[in-house]
């Protein structure tokens, strides 16, 4: 049993981040399982190592460190191919050639045109069934195709430990981008499986993607892990924190004078942890010890409110 935090590596975390790491974190500890971080650096243009490397000293600053060694998956693009070739072979894969804006453009036509319902954003189709004279023609004229998931508008429920049910429908997620670099939704799938985690505690942006994950496990033959998903960090006006609202990474708040322990007990008590005030050698231990995921608030985080400021 595992569970994870999987952060991209594309810049420092900002505190919503640190307190889903933290719930990530005590959660697992609390149930005993081992707790994994990963690095999702599948992006080689805006990944970077100095921001892994200031990453991981965020966490272990505020307590939180992997059991096992830190895994990146700009070093699993094998496994990746692998899952594509499977789903492939099954029929389930194929190319498209669209740009966002052609898709964008699709979506606002079948969005104006009745009878049709596809979730928010969802690919709408235009290349599912193209000839092979089309598909040279678009080669022709120079585009290298995405590869996409078929499809049928797949219904799937799932019971998240915060939010509780949800329903989405499944649409033809892109596998591997026209650069050749695998997605993320097939990537997290692989590698949850992969490292065995039984646990997923993330942020509620991700809430959506989830039936996607969830179709696709099931059509690689992989368990579905038990899902977790934490309400967003708000700024003052109420919106999802965002750099406009000031410091919101732990870098620039110990800049402002704000202490680490000052920043990981508010952070603890967001979660419904209690603070510990001084330094402690192991802060997820102890409030794994007294804690459980019944603690965990259901509404989103208004920073502020905690003397942190932005
Ligand atoms: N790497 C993703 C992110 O940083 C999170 C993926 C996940 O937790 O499933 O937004």
């Amino acid at each position: 049993m595992a569970g994870r935090f999987a952060p991209s590596p594309t810049g420092d975390l900002h505190l919503g981040n640190l307190r889903t790491a933290l719930a990530a974190a005590v959660i697992a500890r609390s149930l005993g399982e081992t707790f994994v971080i990963r690095m999702e650096d599948l992006d080689r243009v805006t990944s970077t190592l100095e921001h892994e490397r200031h990453q991981l000293d965020d966490l272990a600053s505020i307590g939180i460190r992997s059991d096992v060694p830190v895994v990146r998956q700009s070093e699993r693009f094998d496994r990746y191919r692998a899952a594509i070739e499977a789903l492939s072979s099954a029929g389930l894969v194929y190319e498209c050639y669209c740009t966002r804006r052609e898709i964008r453009a699709e979506i606002d036509a079948a969005a104006s045109a009745p009878h049709v319902h596809l979730p928010d954003g969802a690919y709408p189709g235009t290349c599912r069934d193209l000839s092979e004279a089309d598909r040279h023609q678009r080669r022709a004229s120079g585009r290298q195709p995405a590869l996409r998931l078929r499809t049928n508008g797949e219904r799937i429920v799932l019971e998240d430990q915060v939010v509780g049910r949800f329903e989405g429908v499944v649409d033809d997620v892109v596998l591997a981008r026209a650069d050749g670099v695998p997605a993320y939704n097939l990537a997290v799938v692989v590698d949850d499986a992969a490292q065995q985690v039984t646990h997923v505690v993330r942020g509620d942006d991700l809430l959506s993607s989830t039936p996607r994950q969830i179709y696709l496990q099931e059509l690689l033959g992989l368990p579905t892990p038990t899902y977790a998903h934490i309400p967003l960090v708000v700024g003052p006006t109420g919106d999802r924190l965002a750099k406009r609202d000031g410091a919101v990474t732990a870098r620039e708040l110990l800049q402002r004078g704000v202490s680490t322990v000052v920043i990981r007990d508010a952070l603890a008590r967001s979660i419904g942890c209690e603070p510990l005030g001084d330094e402690a050698d192991d802060p997820v231990a102890q409030w794994a010890s007294q804690w459980s995921i019944d603690q965990l608030p259901r509404d989103p985080w208004p920073v502020d409110r905690f003397g942190l400021p932005t």
